[in-house]
């Protein structure tokens, strides 16, 4: 599996795996552990969670996934806006931390901008790495603007800034790729399983490559070398495909087709997000 590179030097897979609705609902936690873990086995070991999911329920889920293998995982959890504050920050990662079973996050994400200041959130996130609660911190659906000010705010320790990314939703390559320095992490590869997976032209590209068009919208997030993918998948089909797209290189002519079906940004369009 290709790595990419943080700012501090820690490679991590270019494909890891979400968990957003997983924890939903008890009956299904059981396999969803076991999906993760097979991810994991699979080279995804990127496991990216938040606070927010199933109300905590997915960091259970991931807890049940890397137990007695906490160190193979570079595990990804994000906070509340309303907890990213100097009061908050501590209590909210510290429930993360227990609900997961571990004393570590290797990152910490906003999970959007809220109303507390970056300054504050920023001073949060680092007295947490001198506590040792997590090792790095990022953003996530913060667009140029929001990047600019953070760096402002004493934000030149942001490790990723997690958005929406993929061929439907393109509008970061008009500004906040090529400028970024830090790597992007793709939510939402597959379109959610959706609209996009049905597409004619993903599926002639699909049937070329004798692949998934799934695989096909992942191959196309990873042409960039600063992405890293994070496909959530409950089936054992789905993990085995979606790490197999890690290897496929899209032509020329692909590209060419994708962007016909989904043009390339012309201007700065706000920051999609779901
Ligand atoms: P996604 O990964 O694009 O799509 C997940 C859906 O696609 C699931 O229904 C899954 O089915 C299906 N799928 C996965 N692999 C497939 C394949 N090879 N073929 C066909 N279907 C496939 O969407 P997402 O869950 O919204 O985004 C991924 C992760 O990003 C989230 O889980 C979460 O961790 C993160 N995220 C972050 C934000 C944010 O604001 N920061 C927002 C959204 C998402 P099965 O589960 O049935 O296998």
């Amino acid at each position: 599996m290709r790595t990419v590179r943080l700012p501090d030097g820690t490679e991590v897979p270019c494909l890891g795996q979400g968990t957003w609705y997983m924890g939903e609902r008890r009956s299904d936690r059981t396999a969803e552990a076991r999906a993760l873990r097979l991810g994991v086995d699979l080279g995804m070991r990127l496991i990216d969670t938040a606070e927010m999911y199933a109300d905590g329920g997915a960091e259970e889920v991931v807890r049940e996934a890397i137990a007695g293998r906490r160190a193979e995982v570079f595990l990804v959890s994000k906070a509340y806006p309303q907890n990213a504050s100097a009061a908050r920050a501590k209590l909210a990662c510290e429930r993360s931390l227990k609900r997961l079973g571990t004393d570590y996050l290797d990152l910490y994400l906003l999970h959007w901008r809220g109303s507390v200041p970056f300054a504050e959130t920023v001073a949060a996130f680092e007295a947490l790495i001198r506590e040792g609660k997590i090792r790095r911190w990022g953003v996530s659906n913060l667009d140029p603007g929001d990047m600019a000010e953070l760096a402002r705010a004493n934000g030149g320790g942001c490790a990723v800034n997690q958005v929406l990314y993929n061929p439907q939703y393109r509008g970061i390559e008009f500004d906040l790729l090529p400028q970024s320095k830090i790597p992007i992490m793709a939510y939402s590869p597959v379109g959610q399983g959706g609209e996009l997976l049905k597409h004619r032209s993903i599926a002639a590209i699909a049937a070329r490559h004798d692949a998934s068009s799934a695989q096909i919208a992942l191959a196309w997030a990873l042409r960039h070398p600063q992405v890293i993918a994070i496909p959530k998948a409950a089936r054992e089909a789905h993990l085995r495909e979606n790490m197999a797209a890690a290897a496929i290189i899209l032509t020329a002519q692909d590209l060419a087709e994708i962007d016909a079906a989904f043009p390339p940004p012309r201007c700065a369009t706000a920051l999609a997000m779901l």
